[in-house]
């Protein structure tokens, strides 16, 4: 029998977390969920992807919990957005109002202030707005809408509340979940992460996979020497690592793992084999997908389709009746 597998030990040889962190990892990992991706709900912004994995936490918690994975190189992160969020409840749904920048109510209107290029008079659009047309308050005069009495000199905002006429006006935001109104000095305007588990631990964590156990002991079975996380010095000599090797009479099998699907595995996975030169370099694809199957033909690499969790693959078999 082969030296038993310590799942532990493997991921705290490089990943220096708690248990509760590990078994949290290691559960997105065996699920394949690499990536997560916020949500901009009501109660604030969420990461769907893992709430299955921890039901019972607050978003306050969650928030906390990936900032520190990140602190720790388990998860990368990347910015991609910016929000709003009310500082009392964290809630990214807020509605902005404009208001008066004396009294601070929020009727206030966009307007025009118009000139009479006759008498030159000027003022607001407002005072010209009678019930019979635009008549200029000081002359009279009837404004003939063909005739472009008057000339448009801006925009400025009014106060139906107390007249005061601005530029600019001030910003109110209206958290819909707790109510809390906010000015843009003391709402929080706050990055949004897209998270990304490491590859150091999905590649820790790809080891434990219940489907490289599962070809191990069916090697061991075939009378095979297995490795996992096996060196191999090659022609160049420069060590390549594999997620497992097997050799049984001169032959030589090394077996790579590729969680998503990425290029990248097979094209590792190519270079390594011109380098050790074994009888077959198998690439597990668990990612469901047709790519690296297309390139495995074109790279002499036997590209297996399977699930993490899943019992030595058929796929696998007729390789090994091939060889033998
Ligand atoms: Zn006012
Ligand atoms: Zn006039
Ligand atoms: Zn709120």
């Amino acid at each position: 029998m082969g030296k038993q597998v310590k799942t532990d030990k493997n991921v705290s040889a490089s990943v220096n977390a708690n248990d509760e962190t590990l078994n949290f990892l290691r559960r997105l990992v065996k699920s394949g969920v690499l990536e997560l991706l916020p949500s901009f709900e009501k109660s604030g912004i969420t990461y769907p992807a893992i709430s299955p994995f921890l039901p019972d936490k607050d978003l306050i918690t969650v928030k906390k919990m990936l900032s520190k994975l990140e602190e720790e190189d388990l998860l990368k992160s990347k910015v991609v957005d910016r929000v709003l969020l009310c500082p009392n409840c964290g809630s990214p749904e807020v509605h902005s109002k404009f208001a008066c920048t004396r009294c601070n109510s929020e009727n206030v209107a966009l307007t025009q202030l118009i000139e009479h290029k006759k008498c030159g008079y000027i003022g607001a659009l407002s005072d010209f707005s009678k019930p019979t047309g635009l008549i200029c308050p000081r002359c009279g005069a009837i404004f003939d809408s063909n005739k472009w009495d008057y000339r448009v000199i801006g925009n400025f905002y009014q106060c139906e509340n107390c007249g005061n006429r601005f530029d600019k006006p001030e910003v109110n935001h209206l958290c819909q979940n707790c109510g809390k109104v906010s000015t843009f000095q003391d709402i929080k305007y706050e990055k949004v992460f897209a998270y990304r588990v490491a590859d150091a631990v999905v590649r820790d964590i790809g080891r434990e996979l219940p489907l490289i156990e599962n070809i191990r002991q069916f090697l061991i079975d075939k009378g095979f020497v297995v490795n996992l996380h096996s060196e191999l010095i090659g022609a160049s000599g420069v060590k390549s690592l594999f997620a497992l090797t097997a050799e049984k009479n001169e032959k030589r099998l090394v077996v790579d793992v590729s969680l998503e699907g990425n290029k990248n595995d097979i094209v590792a996975l190519l270079a390594k084999k011109v380098d050790v030169n074994p009888t077959r370099a198998i690439l597990l694809d668990l990612s469901g997908g047709v790519e690296l199957s297309t390139l495995g033909k074109i790279y002499g690499i036997d590209v297996i389709s399977a699930k993490a969790d899943q019992k030595t693959p058929a796929g696998f078999e007729e390789i090994l009746t091939k060889i033998e």
